[in-house]
């Protein structure tokens, strides 16, 4: 079966979006190392009783910061898409939740889209209505 434009465009716009966004690395590098100076630098390793002084404990989480975000960053961008992103797709008309796939259209009939794009329309479809309810109680 050939694939039809429009899904191909879709897919390529799916993966364009989360593939070179660095969002999800430096966040899981800054959790990680964050903790990681804090432990080394405060309250050290209690089986050896070192405990790393200031520049050592910033090396050192910098290290972490570094390995993590380089490992993750490296395996995004090879599969395409973030690894810790949700991806899911939502049927329009009977709001059935389907894992991410080939598949654009639901038994119902309806129409399949992303997840996080349906919840970013209502995230500004609120946004909307309550500065209408804000126009409201002020008249
Ligand atoms: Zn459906």
């Amino acid at each position: 079966m050939k694939k039809s434009e429009q899904d191909s465009n879709f897919e390529m716009a799916q993966s364009r979006k989360s593939r070179w966004n660095p969002m999800m690395p430096v966040l899981v590098g800054l959790f990680f190392s964050l903790p990681w100076f804090a432990w080394s630098h405060y309250i050290g390793n209690e089986w050896t009783g070192h405990r790393s002084s200031l520049d050592e404990a910033i090396i050192e989480s910098c290290v972490v910061f570094v390995f993590l975000f380089i490992s993750i960053y490296l395996y995004q961008i090879i599969n395409g898409r973030s690894a810790l992103e949700i991806h899911a797709l939502i049927c329009t008309k009977c709001l059935a939740i389907k894992p991410f796939g080939k598949e654009r259209q639901c038994e119902c009939g309806g129409q399949l889209e992303p997840l996080e794009d349906r919840m970013q329309r209502l995230q500004e479809e609120k946004k909307r209505l309550e500065k209408q309810l804000k126009h409201i109680s002020h008249t």
